[in-house]
């Protein structure tokens, strides 16, 4: 089955994830900036991180026959830091005509503090300005739905058009409000939390199919690469046919990523 993985941090995988998500019929894989799974000391650090996104990480995809593309932010958890946030907004931009770049993102909230949103409004600027589509990313558990409600609200203050932008993470109390306003949707399947693949599609057939993204987002912590191949499995378990399964995994990504002028297939 051919699909798209619309997020996953593959500078967390080994060569053997590669290869699996090639034998399911991955055609591009988007990787959006994040959290290495420790903070990093320096602007240096997220210079090196830059470049292993935009240059060794296409380079190893490839290698599976993999086209690799990227989004650049400093992630939420890592900006409660202004003045750091500031400086490692700063050399963005010398990246974002990197030919593999889609946008900005995961941006977002993870504690839904000040100062992230501070540094949540100078990422939507910055999109605003090179006229880029955004990822965003909700945070955890409790501070999910109050957290999603800020990010939207930032977005339509900056009267940012929603069709450019999709809201990741979405779980049942939250899909609407990203929908409702006009953004995308994204699902996120983990084996653990956030979305499971029975809960997601009960998310599709509660919400539609519209504007609507499921991803792996596989990283250093638990997490499944072909979470996304396994949900259109149960999919079809669910009698649903093989063309909205493949307008989910395959189509949507594809028109959204498409937004962007350096996504080609
Ligand atoms: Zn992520």
């Amino acid at each position: 089955m051919r699909y798209i993985e619309p997020h996953a941090h593959m500078v967390s995988r080994t060569t053997d994830d590669y290869q699996s998500i090639a034998q399911a019929g991955c055609e591009a894989l988007c990787e959006p900036a994040f959290w290495a799974g420790y903070d990093r000391g320096s602007v240096e650090g997220f210079k090196d991180y830059f470049r292993q996104l935009t240059q060794y990480e296409p380079a190893r995809a490839a290698k599976f026959g993999i086209p690799h593309f990227t989004w650049l932010c400093i992630n939420p958890k890592e900006s409660d830091d202004v003045v750091f946030g500031r400086e490692v907004l700063s050399i963005i931009p010398e990246f974002l005509d990197q030919p593999t770049v889609l946008g900005i993102g995961e941006i977002g909230l993870n504690k839904n503090t000040k100062n992230e949103h501070t540094i949540l409004e100078e990422h939507i600027a910055l999109a605003k300005e090179r006229d880029l589509p955004i990822l965003v990313h909700t945070p955890h558990l409790e501070d999910k739905l109050k957290g999603t409600r800020l990010i939207v609200d930032a977005l339509k203050n900056a009267q940012v058009n929603p069709d450019r932008v999709v809201i990741d993470h979405v779980e049942e109390h939250t899909a609407a409000i990203a929908l409702d306003a006009g953004f995308w949707a994204g699902m996120t399947l983990y084996p653990e939390s956030k979305c499971t693949p029975g809960r997601a599609i009960d998310i599709l057939e509660t919400f539609g199919m519209e504007r609507i993204w499921m991803n792996s987002a596989c990283d250093w912590g638990i997490s499944d690469p072909l979470a996304v191949i396994k949900c259109a499995l149960e999919m079809k378990k669910r009698q649903h046919s093989g063309e909205l399964v493949e307008k989910v995994i395959y189509e949507n990504p594809r028109s959204f990523l498409r937004q962007s002028p350096n996504f080609t297939l």
